[in-house]
C-alpha cells in the first residue's frame, strides 16, 4: 500500500451537478464555506477562475468541459479531451495544489491542460496497459518527473511503471483517499479508481456509459464480477470512463430495450449534449442501473430481445449483449 501524508478531508457527498443544457455550475459559496469557513470559503470563491474550459478537440467533436468539483471535498476533476475519442482526467487537489492525471493517452492535450493553469504533475494513474490509456506516461513523466501508478499485475505492462497496486490497496492522493479496485475482463490487470471522499470511480475501459469494455483478456464471468463490485458503490457516485461513447451506445441500448423509460429519457440528453458538443460524462451509478444494458441482464425486455431464456444465467446474458453489441 502506498500513502502519501495529510489526513482525509472525506465528508457527504454533495457531487457538483451539471446544468442540463451542459453547463457547469461554479461552487456554491455557502458549501465552500461549510467546508473551510467564512474567510477560506469568500477567498477561493472570488479567486476560482471560471470553470468552464474550451478545448480545442478534434474528431471527439466535445468543445467544452467542465472542471467537476466536489464541495465535499477538494479534488477538482477536469476532462481533458485526447485521440478520437478518449478522455484524460486531471485531478487537482485545491488544499496542496498536487495534481495528478488518468489514462492520458497522449501527452500534448495534458501538457496544454496543465500550462494553461501553470500546474505541474506530480502522479499519472493507468487503469490498463492499452496504449489509448498509457500514450503519454514516458512524455509525461520525462517533462514533469511524475510517478505512474498501476496495477501490480501490469507491471511488465504499462510504460514506466514506478508504483505498483493490487485488489484492496488504499493509496492517497494529496490527502484524499483512493480505493483500488481489480476490474478484469476488458483486460486482466484493470484496475477501477475509487475516490470516496468525493464519490468518484474512474473505471477506464471497464464500465462506459451504456456499455461496457470488449473482453479482450476476460470472461463473461470474470467482468461481470468487475461490474458488480462497481454496482456494490453508492448509487449517487459519478463514473468517469475512459472513452466519450455515449451516444453509439445509447443507440444500442435503445435497440434491446426501446420500452425502458429512463433509458428514452437518457438517450435524449445524450443526443442533445452531443449535439452542443458537449461531454456525456461523468454519468452516476444510478443512471447506469437504470439505463445500462451490461448492467440490467435480469431484464425481461432485453433477454427477450436477445432469444435468450428467462432463466439463463447472468453471464450468458452480458455474453449475448456483449456479441450483439459487437456486431450492432
Ligand atoms: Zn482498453
Amino acid at each position: 500500500m502506498q500513502t502519501i501524508s495529510k489526513a482525509s478531508c472525506a465528508m457527504a457527498s454533495l457531487p457538483c451537478s451539471r446544468v442540463k443544457a451542459g453547463l457547469c455550475v461554479w461552487p456554491s459559496m455557502r458549501h465552500l464555506c461549510l467546508r473551510k469557513g467564512l474567510p477560506y470559503g469568500l477567498v477561493r470563491f472570488l479567486s476560482l477562475p471560471f470553470r468552464t474550459l474550451w478545448c480545442a478537440s478534434r474528431s471527439l467533436k466535445v468543445t467544452q468541459f467542465c472542471s467537476i468539483t466536489n464541495m465535499s471535498s477538494s479534488l477538482q476533476i477536469e476532462l481533458v479531451p485526447c485521440l478520437k475519442d478518449n478522455y484524460a482526467y486531471l485531478l487537482y487537489d485545491m488544499d496542496t495544489g498536487t495534481v495528478g492525471v488518468v489514462d492520458p493517452s497522449e501527452s500534448r492535450p495534458v501538457i496544454d491542460a496543465l500550462s494553461r493553469k501553470n500546474r505541474n504533475l506530480t502522479y499519472i494513474l493507468n487503469t490498463h496497459h492499452h496504449h489509448d490509456h498509457t500514450g503519454g506516461n514516458l512524455e509525461l513523466k520525462a517533462r514533469y518527473g511524475a510517478k505512474i501508478i498501476g496495477s501490480l499485475n501490469d507491471k511488465g505492462r504499462i510504460p514506466g511503471i514506478d508504483i505498483t497496486l493490487k485488489d484492496g490497496d488504499k493509496w492517497m492522493f494529496a490527502g484524499h483517499e483512493v480505493l483500488v479496485i481489480d476490474t478484469p475482463g476488458h483486460t486482466q490487470g484493470h484496475i477501477s479508481f475509487y475516490f470516496p471522499g468525493s464519490g468518484s470511480i474512474f473505471t477506464g475501459d471497464t464500465l462506459f456509459s451504456l456499455s461496457c469494455g470488449k473482453l479482450f483478456e476476460g470472461t463473461p464471468h470474470e467482468m461481470l464480477s468487475s461490474l458488480k463490485k462497481i454496482t456494490s458503490l453508492p448509487e449517487d457516485t459519478n463514473i468517469y470512463c475512459g472513452h466519450e461513447y455515449t451516444l453509439s451506445n445509447s443507440k444500442f441500448a435503445l435497440s434491446i430495450e426501446p420500452n425502458n423509460e429512463a433509458l428514452q429519457s437518457y438517450a435524449a440528453q445524450v443526443a442533445h449534449l452531443c449535439s452542443k458538443s458537449l461531454p456525456t460524462i461523468p454519468t452516476t451509478l444510478k443512471r447506469e442501473k437504470a439505463c445500462n444494458p451490461f448492467l440490467r441482464t435480469s431484464s425481461p425486455e432485453i433477454r427477450q430481445s436477445l432469444g435468450i431464456a428467462a432463466a439463463a444465467e447472468e453471464a450468458e446474458v452480458l455474453l449475448a449483449i456483449r456479441q450483439a453489441k459487437d456486431n450492432f
